[in-house]
């Protein structure tokens, strides 16, 4: 006989949780849980607000435009990712969310969209909806941890205040075809990745001066950006990651 999961619920709330704590939803999460997914009085589903772990919570009152929902338990406690930060520049609308999801799910502590030399429509970045992508991606995967997701920044903004501990994987185009050789370094990293058109020359000489930037290849074919992202992302998880 085949067990369905019980697929429950998970619902990402911006207020604190904790035993017999109480949320209050807002319109759009009650016309979610009870007009969408038609959850009733007494049905349990999962909440996280990546601090506080992932809680079972009651729901003890209904209503079109607000709701209330009580902690039972807690069913997992707060997974933090690594330390590692993903610093990309932006693309195509859906293809940078695609970038913002992905870098959730495989685990990153801080998305950083950064400003290059060829990086196109960055005015256009929306970062407020890219938000609301991690925490969609969280409620999706599993996570209990919701990475923050800065505003764009101009790529030698960031640099220039870089902290002293933390290296950088300058994924980096030209290198195509180079063996892949990332040092295995302990401590806080980053993921960089550059726009559809690629690093200038003179961010690539800027890159490659910087004393904690190790740039890297993605092997013998040139990735699109957010192909890119999820290679990088897998290759730095196997080597000093969660994933090993
Ligand atoms: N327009 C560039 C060109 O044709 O050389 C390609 C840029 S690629 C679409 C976007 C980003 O993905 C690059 O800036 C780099 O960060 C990363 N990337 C893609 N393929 C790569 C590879 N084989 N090695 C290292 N980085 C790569």
């Amino acid at each position: 006989m085949v067990r369905l999961m019980a697929s429950k619920v998970r619902l990402f709330v911006d207020q604190p949780l904790g035993k017999g704590q109480s949320v209050l939803l807002n319109r759009e999460q009650a016309h979610y849980l009870f007009g969408v997914m038609r959850l009733t009085l007494g049905a349990v589903l999962s909440l996280i607000n990546g601090n506080d772990g992932e809680w079972d919570a009651e729901i003890v009152k209904t209503g079109k435009k607000a709701g209330v929902l009580i902690c039972r338990a807690q069913t997992r406690p707060l997974q933090m990712p690594p330390d590692l930060w993903l610093l990309f520049a932006p693309i195509r609308k859906e293809r940078t969310a695609f970038i913002v999801e992905k870098a959730v799910e495989m685990g990153t502590a801080r998305i950083c969209p950064v400003q290059t030399a060829y990086t196109q429509n960055a005015d256009r970045l929306r970062v407020d909806k890219l938000r609301a992508h991690a925490v969609e991606a969280a409620e999706q995967c599993g996570g209990t941890f919701v990475p923050p997701l800065d505003d764009l920044a101009k790529l030698d903004r960031v640099v220039a205040d870089w902290p002293a501990d933390r290296q950088l994987m300058f994924c980096d185009e030209a290198l195509l075809g180079a063996p892949l050789t990332l040092p295995a370094l302990p401590g806080p990293w980053a993921v960089l990745i550059g726009p559809e058109g690629g690093f200038s020359d003179a961010e690539r000489a800027q890159l490659r001066a910087l004393p904690f930037a190790h740039p890297v290849s993605l092997g013998p074919r040139i990735l699109r950006a957010d192909t890119a992202a999820v290679a990088a992302l897998t290759l730095w998880q196997q080597a000093l990651g969660d994933w090993a």
